[in-house]
């Protein structure tokens, strides 16, 4: 056997393996580009038989040998065909390839013998060009498709190219260059076994191929996914999910989440093919649901004919359905829709029900981060309400025991001499520790506005050196030397009583936290567009590492005490959400034993 006889054989075997692997697909789901590659390879099996037995000198009925030759007429329409299902050939080359095909077919069966040259040229230029079609053709699907359909379509393409080329070089060579005639048969038998490998790893690529040319877009994919957990919020997830599954299955997706209370699907689908929620009502999605195994639709507007215009109108040809599961816990679904039936469903099938996979690894992991952070802010929830419960009890317990104690006094002592003068001191005490109640109260209030965004009322004009002048004489700071250093009037445009709140809060600090008799500053100015409002004292400072936390919710420094200071660390954090809400800010810097001061700067809106 010489080496170009071995070459032969093995495009020989080669086609005809690949015709028993598309022919136990295609029984096993016949779909309509599954029977176009049967009849293509079957027809090239029959005549690779005939060829072998032709070698074998077997001598054949001649009608055998005519149909035969009529099989290998049609290769190139059958090849169109393929075309036609992956993508859309011009009606008019369709019935130009019909015509072709019948009058080769007449031609051959009306000329016995060899054929005359023209004709002969006439049908290798059409089996040429066809093929040469196909190649393109095929090239197009290919830079259409992604990942795995796009390699198998270039290897489909590489084929048919190869094969374009075998005919040319048998069939176009001899006549136009006689010399070459010795190398054609050669030449050509190296074509047609490069076709035939293209079309064999095309058509039926062994799993270790498919699983290799399938490795590049899921390594993508993964090195993507591993950060997708953490993206805002799940349905950012779902988005960028979306987006992957598309890119690599060249197809549109939508991930469909499973509402347990309501038993849907709640779909986000960017494409409007979906109607937001699926539920029990036969929509293909929840029948891939419910059976939990991954679905090839073909013809989704049969399976499913309420969404049929929808299909129609959103040029969905076919769709892919995988559940999302993560054993078993049902997470959602993931629909995948073609413009085109897709090339090769089985692998698709494959690679979605992977996607479908990693989706539910992806949102697992994001349920327990939520979970984490729900937990987390539970448990803040959780002490920021005792926080609360305990330094609201404690100080609203101090004046209240003394109110109910005045109040009791004042009642036995009405009751057992009800002509005694009105005890003046007693009741002066009652309406303090009542105010005293009130403004705590107030402060309770007032956090829990600031937290619900509620805190400011109307704007006006206020005058900013006038409201330090009218604080500083009041009776209530009597205790100290309350002075006010500003020169012309500083007007901005504000809540009038929550800026008042705001001063009357540092300035009682201050009183509150140094000595008696020690002078508190303040100090109002202007600087850029910003009015300045400082409020300092020389009394016992916040240590250094307080500093940051002082206008905290419920934050006191380490040097106050309880029983010295009344207080429940609220002031500051009202006063901060104030100036903040104002468009301010507020800060402070402070010595331990020296004094602190505050520093505020709002904005000074000029109204036109
Ligand atoms: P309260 O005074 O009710 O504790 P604040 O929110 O007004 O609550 O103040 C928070 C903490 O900041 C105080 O407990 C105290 O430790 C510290 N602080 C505030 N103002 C002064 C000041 N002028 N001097 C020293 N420490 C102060």
């Amino acid at each position: 056997m010489t080496a170009l006889q071995l070459v032969e054989l093995v495009t020989q075997g080669m086609y005809v393996l690949i015709f028993l692997a598309v022919a136990v697909q295609t029984l096993r789901s016949p779909t309509r580009a599954r029977i176009d590659m049967a009849l293509f390879f079957g027809a090239t099996a029959l005549i690779v038989v005939q060829q072998i037995a032709a070698g074998l000198g077997e001598a054949r009925p001649e009608l055998i040998d005519d149909l035969i030759g009529a099989a290998g007429m049609s290769l190139p329409y059958l090849l169109l065909r393929l075309v036609d299902d992956f993508s859309r050939v011009p009606v008019l080359l369709k019935r130009a390839a019909e015509a072709g095909l019948l009058l080769g077919i007449a031609s051959f069966f009306a000329i016995s013998g060899p054929l005359p040259g023209p004709v002969e040229l006439a049908l290798v230029g059409y089996f040429a060009g066809l093929f040469g079609y196909c190649a393109v053709a095929f090239v197009r699907v290919a830079r259409r498709s992604v990942g795995l359909t796009r390699r198998r379509m270039e290897a489909v393409a590489t084929g048919s190219f190869l094969l374009a080329a075998a005919v040319f070089v048998i069939g176009v060579v001899p006549v136009l260059i006689p010399p070459l005639a010795g190398v054609a048969g050669g030449v050509e038998q190296l074509l047609a076994l490069g076709s035939g490998l293209a079309y064999f790893l095309g058509f039926a690529p062994p799993r270790v191929v498919r699983r290799a040319w399938q490795e590049p877009e899921l390594r993508a994919f993964l090195r993507r996914a591993s950060s997708l957990p953490r993206l805002p919020d799940t349905e950012a997830i779902v988005n960028a999910l979306q987006e992957g599954a598309a890119s690599t299955l060249g197809a549109r997706a939508a991930i469909g989440l499973y509402d347990v209370g309501r038993n849907v699907l709640r779909f986000h689908d960017p494409h409007g093919v979906l109607s937001n929620e699926v539920g029990s009502n036969g929509v293909l999605a929840w029948r891939a649901f419910e059976r939990q195994q991954a679905e090839y639709y073909p013809d989704p507007a049969r399976a499913n004919p309420a969404l049929a215009a929808a299909y129609q109108r959103q040029d969905v040809a076919s769709v892919i359905i995988a559940p999302i599961s993560s054993g078993a816990k049902r997470l959602g679904a993931l629909e995948v829709f073609t413009a085109y039936p897709p090339v090769f469903s089985e692998d698709d099938l494959e690679l979605t029900q992977l996607f479908a996979d990693q989706a539910a690894v992806i949102l697992e992991s994001r349920a327990l981060i939520d979970e984490a952070t729900r937990v987390r802010a539970h448990e803040d929830a959780a002490r920021l309400k005792e926080d609360f419960l305990s330094a609201a009890a404690h100080d609203l317990k101090t004046p209240l025991t003394t109110l109910v104690a005045q109040a009791q006094f004042l009642e036995r002592r009405a009751r057992t001499n009800p002509d005694a003068p009105a005890d003046l001191p007693g009741i002066q005490r009652i309406v303090r520790e009542a105010k005293r109640l009130s403004a705590l109260v107030m402060e309770l209030l007032d956090a829990s506005r600031l937290e619900q965004g509620q805190l400011l009322g109307d704007r006006e004009p206020l005058d900013l050196v006038a409201l330090a002048r009218e604080v500083a004489g009041r009776e209530a700071y009597r205790t100290h030397c309350v002075t006010v250093a500003a020169e012309n009037p500083v007007v901005g445009t504000y809540d009038p009583q929550r800026i008042a709140q705001v001063l009357e809060n540092l300035v009682e600090n201050a009183v509150k936290y140094s000595p008696e008799a020690t002078e508190v500053r303040i100090g109002v100015g202007q600087r850029d567009a910003q009015a300045t409002l400082d409020v300092s004292d020389d009394g016992i400072g916040i240590p250094a590492e307080d500093l940051p936390r002082v206008f905290d919710r419920f934050y006191r420094a380490a040097n106050v005490d309880d029983r010295r200071f009344a207080g429940m660390g609220l002031g500051l954090f009202i006063c901060r959400g104030i100036v903040e809400q104002h468009g301010g800010r507020i800060w402070v810097e402070s010595t331990v034993g020296a004094g602190s001061t505050f520093h505020v700067t709002l904005p000074i809106e000029r109204r036109p």
